[in-house]
This record gives structure tokens, sequence and C-alpha cells, in this order.
């Protein structure tokens, strides 16, 4: 079922109706069957050949692929739903633009999966919009191809993410540096506002507009805060401070998953920051390969304001900006909020080096912690570093190194003097070596989308329109804690360490 669009009843200030632009030969690319069978796709869709579970789209009907395309190009209107384009603002690497939204995006609407759940659908590439400001509103393959891989991995990872239902081509080409053929891709999340949605009426001094939409994101997202939830009666300082404390534990849990895999957002401007803590917008991100805090691969990002080990000080930096948005809500002569909300900020580092090293710890097989953990931690990070570890392999050997000799004489090798105190610290510990190396297999994938392996998938989307390399690099990557029949094809090491990879903003 697609309920119309929850958004409208926000009132015409948060929104612009907006309808698809039609595309010349939409062709179903990718297809995420699992998805759509949580989603019952096929179903308000009324087709036939897709709604069998565990179907996959090479069993599609030619008819029903046609009848997908069409809908999930924008040629044709999903039932019931009411395409908008989302007003939002946002700091882009620091400097505040008030005026950004939906550009290429259309929201169709909230889809309610089988466990009862709302997602907000929406379609990108789907042609220009108000917001555009000068973009054609169209989407090349390989950003499509891309967000489409990276999301699926990482929602595979157990780290939050917006995800993919599908990549259909248009027929037609995008200009950007060079030619390419475009794509409309569509995707899911529990919703799309974005601290970037706040600051757009807090630019404007709209304090009725941030009443409204901090009741639509408690509505959304966490409920039992709502005015009235059981017995409970809130008042409007009390929903505040609780919507703020609910998005700083979403970011912090976000960022520190972004770490223990290697992730790199790449782009992480406010607008680019879900309220939900889901991973959105995956414009010129990657994986790190080689441990290192300052990786960075973005070809705009030179001063390296987003590289791997300052996201953390950029989501605080992120939540600071929210937090001003919020300030609005609370009475002037309300001093004690207004000290309470910027305490909560303050508290937003320590939380996260909290976590962070919690989590850091699991990594290395540290069931609970003691303070002087974190100088061992620090030190074996250092070293990694010093000699260029490669993050996702090393874990990978260290937790194999605990049932398998050859594993840890490897592991002895790279850790060198570190080895003999990183192994009495895990044996010493109250839990079975079993029990220690299921903790590190729970927070070491044996895989990740290396960009080696994306770039590969892209090339031969762009270049060939083929779908196979994605589909089958896609198989892997849903199962990244375990091996199975093709996992080594994706565990190797780029030629050159990634040293002349660059990443592109999708635009
Ligand atoms: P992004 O870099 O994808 O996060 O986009 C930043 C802003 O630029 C958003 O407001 C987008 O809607 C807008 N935008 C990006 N690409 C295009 C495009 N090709 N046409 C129109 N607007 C775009
Ligand atoms: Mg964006």
């Amino acid at each position: 079922m697609i309920s119309s669009n929850s958004y409208i009843g926000l009132g015409e200030r948060f929104y612009e109706e907006e309808q698809p632009i039609p595309v010349s030969e939409p062709e179903l690319f990718l297809w995420n069957d699992g998805l759509a069978e949580q989603l019952q796709i096929c179903e308000i869709l009324g087709l036939d050949s897709c709604s069998n579970p565990g179907s996959n789209s090479k069993d599609f009907s030619e008819k029903d692929s046609k009848i997908l395309a069409e809908y999930f190009s924008g040629n044709q209107i999903v039932p019931d739903s009411s395409p908008i384009a989302l007003a939002y603002a946002g700091h882009q690497f620091g400097q505040f633009n008030p005026q950004l939204g939906d550009g290429r995006a259309h929201l169709l609407g909230e889809v309610l999966d089988r466990d009862g759940k709302y997602w907000d659908l929406q379609l990108k590439g789907s042609g220009p919009t108000s917001f555009s400001r000068g973009g054609d509103g169209r989407c090349g393959i390989g950003p499509a191809i891309r967000e489409f891989l990276m999301s699926e991995a990482m929602h595979a990872l157990g780290v939050p993410s917006t995800r993919c239902l599908s990549v259909v081509t248009t027929g037609e080409a995008v200009y950007r540096d060079r030619v390419l053929p475009g794509a409309v891709v569509s995707r899911i999340a529990s919703s799309h506002l974005r601290v970037g949605s706040f600051q757009f009426y807090a630019a404007r001094g709209d304090v009725e507009a941030l009443q409204l939409l901090r009741d639509f994101a408690i509505e959304k997202h966490c409920p039992e805060f709502g005015p009235s939830f059981g017995s409970e009666v809130r008042d409007d300082k009390e929903r505040t401070l609780l919507l703020l404390d609910w998005a700083i534990e979403k970011q912090i849990h976000l960022v520190v998953e972004w770490m223990r895999v290697g992730f790199i957002h790449g782009v992480l401007n406010t607008d680019n920051t879900a309220l939900s803590g889901e991973t959105i917008d995956f414009g010129p991100c990657a994986m790190m390969g080689v441990y290192d805090p300052a990786t960075v691969y973005s070809s705009i990002d030179h001063m390296g304001r987003y590289a791997f080990g300052k996201q953390p000080n950029i989501i605080h930096w992120n939540l600071a900006r929210f937090a001003e948005c919020l300030l609005p809500l609370i009475k002037e002569d309300d001093k004690q909020s207004a000290d309470k909300i910027e305490s909560m900020i303050a508290e937003v580092p320590d939380r996260i080096s909290e976590k962070y090293s919690s989590m850091m710890a699991s990594k290395f097989g540290i069931a609970a912690q003691v303070s002087s953990d974190s100088d061992l931690l620090n030190s074996l990070l250092e070293h990694f570093a010093v000699n260029k570890l490669d993050y996702t392999n090393t874990f990978n050997l260290l937790t194999e190194s605990l049932s398998s000799g050859s594993a840890r004489e490897q592991s002895e090798g790279l850790l060198k003097q570190f080895f003999p105190i990183w192994w009495s610290r895990i044996v010493d510990q109250e839990i079975s070596m079993e029990q220690v190396q299921a903790l590190m297999r729970k927070n070491n994938p044996v895989v990740i989308p290396r960009n080696h392996h994306v770039e590969a998938a892209v090339k031969s989307a762009e270049e060939a329109l083929d779908p196979a390399l994605a589909n089958r690099m896609l198989e892997v990557m849903r199962n990244p804690y375990r091996s199975t029949t093709n996992t080594a094809l994706y565990q190797d090491l780029p030629v050159d360490g990634d040293k002349q990879y660059q990443t592109f903003c999708g635009t």
C-alpha cells in the first residue's frame, strides 16, 4: 500500500508539487528483489511474475519488466502517490546555502512494508523541479549504480542506510564532463528530513514552520515523544529536547558504524545528513583500504574537511547546526532549556569517543574495556597507520589467528611487537576464545565494497550498459560477515593501494 504523502499535511511551505518528467526509453537495469518483496511492490502494482518471494529480476516477464521501468523512471505515477520536491537548505563545505531542495528528485509517498513500517519512496534523476537552480534534474548511470551498490552493502553491513529499489536507464544522455547514459534511481528512507530541512526555516525566521517540522519528525521517528502518548503529556520544550537527544543518539551510532567498516561519506554537508541517522547521498563516497585517518578520495575536498577520521567532528558540527534550529522553539526567558541544549551538544564528542572506543575494542576482541585499553588501542591503530595495513583484511586476519596457526603466524608478522601484548590482553578475559572470536567476527566484515570493484561495476554499466558485474558484486556484498563462493574475488587490494583513486560528486 502506498499512502499519498504525509509531507503534504505539513503545508505548502515545505514542498512544491512536481511531476517527474518522462524519459524516452526506460529499461529496468537493477532491481532489488528482497526489498521489493518486503515492500510488497509487486502487489501494489498488480504484477504477477515478481510476486513470488525469492523470485528475481531475470524471472520477470518482459511485460512486467516494462511496467516496472515505466513506474520507476517516473513515466507512470505509482498509484495513489503524490510526487513532491522537498525544500531544504544546507551548509556545503561549511558555507551556508539557504536554498537547495530536491533539484532532481521526486518524493512519491510512503510505502508500508510487511512489518508495518512506513518508508519514503523517492525517485532521483527524474527531472528538474523548482529547486533545480539551472541543473538538468538528471542522474548518470554511474552515480546511480554507485548509490545502489553502496547503500545495499551498507545495509548488509548493519550500518543504517537509505536503500535503493531500482535503477532504470532512460535511453537519454546526460552531459557532465563527458556524455553518459542517464538513469533514474529509486530509494527508500525512513524519512527525507535532513538537518538542512530545519535550516531552511530557521534561516527564514519561520518559527511556526520549525514547530511543525519538529512535531512531524517526532511523529515519524519517535512518536513516543509526541504531545500525548499513552498517559504522558509533553510540553513544547520537553518535545524539543527529546527530539534533539534522539537525533544525537542516532548520529553517534551512525558515525561510529562508519568508522567500524571504514566508510568515508565524502560530502557530509548538513543537507546530506539525514535526521534519522541513515546514510544518505552516496555521491563521492568510498571505502578506506589502508588504515589512515587522513584518507580523502573526493576530488573536491581539497582541505580534507570530510576525511575518514574527521567524520566524528563533522557529525558534532552538523548536530550543532541542528540544535541552533531548535533554539527558537525555546521561550526567550527559558535559559535553563537553552543551557540544556548547549550542554547536550557540548557532550557529543565525549559520547562519540566512548562509543568509538567500545566499538574499536570489540574489533580487537576486547569484550569489557578497562582504562589501560585506550593506550593499547591507540598504539595498535598507530601501528596499522605506520605500517600501512589494510583495515578490513588485517582485522580479518587477527580474527582468524584465534583458530588458525598460519593466520597467527601472519598476524605476528604484521603486528610485530604488539602481537604478544594484544594476545595476552584477549586471552586474559573471562570469556572463552570461541566467544572472543565470535565478538570479532560480528564486528569485522570479511568483505567490503572496495573502490576498485565498485569502479569496475560502474564502468561496465557506463560503457556496455551491462548490469552483470553490479549484480555479481551485490550477491557477495549481501553476506559481508561470512565467506561465500565468490567472496575471495572481492577481498583483493587495489594494485596501487588506491593512491590515485578519486571520487566525484554525482551531479
Ligand atoms: P547533492 O550533491 O546530490 O547532495 O546535491 C546538492 C544539491 O544540488 C541538491 O539540492 C540537489 O537537488 C542539487 N542537484 C544536484 N544535481 C543536480 C542536477 N543534475 N540537477 C538539478 N539539481 C541538482
Ligand atoms: Mg544531497
